[in-house]
């Protein structure tokens, strides 16, 4: 079947543009030092695996939040239209902290440019991160027991590392 032999040869893998990349490196560069070093291992790994690769390029979509745009967030779903996606005011969630901010939110770039929130490249991503760093914690999995149907709320695209700050677990 030499047209599907071509095409699994021609499938690519996505890669970011310049712009992306460089906004990439800012975002990586308002992570907490041990959230940051475990995004980029974990990173260098999926983009090691010629599975993962090609299902999507993970990407930071958010680091740091001021307090204005997390209101903004909190906002849709209760007052503005749209799901709920946090329950974090202005000033509660760790997004909101620093930089060095201790909680970052992952997506995947597809290879035909979209963005991509899938559950299941979630959870593969999180073990990558939670093998490079024990401490990482996974808004798809919060009490960290490997299951995600016995959350109150599940943030897949979420992951965050304690800090000496007061707060605590579940700031998404
Ligand atoms: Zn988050």
């Amino acid at each position: 079947m030499p047209s599907t032999t071509a095409s699994s040869l021609s499938r690519q893998a996505p890669v970011l543009n310049s712009r992306q990349a460089t906004i990439q490196a800012l975002r990586l560069a308002q992570a907490a030092e041990h959230l940051a070093a475990a995004y980029s291992q974990a990173l260098s790994r999926w983009l090691g695996d010629p599975v993962l690769r090609l299902a999507g390029r993970p990407f930071i979509t958010e680091c740091y939040r001021s307090a204005e745009r997390q209101n903004e967030l909190y906002a849709q779903g209760r007052s503005k239209p749209g799901p709920i996606v946090t329950y974090k005011r202005g000033g509660e969630s760790n997004h909101n902290f620093g930089p060095p901010t201790p909680a970052m939110d992952v997506a995947f770039l597809l290879a035909d440019g979209s963005v991509s929130w899938s559950g299941l490249l979630l959870s593969k991503f999180a073990r990558l991160m939670q093998y490079a760093d024990a401490r990482v914690r996974w808004g798809g999995d919060w009490n960290g027991n490997g299951r995600s149907d016995d959350e109150q709320f599940l943030d897949r695209p979420h992951f965050e590392v304690p800090t000496a700050q007061k707060g605590g677990p579940g700031r998404e």
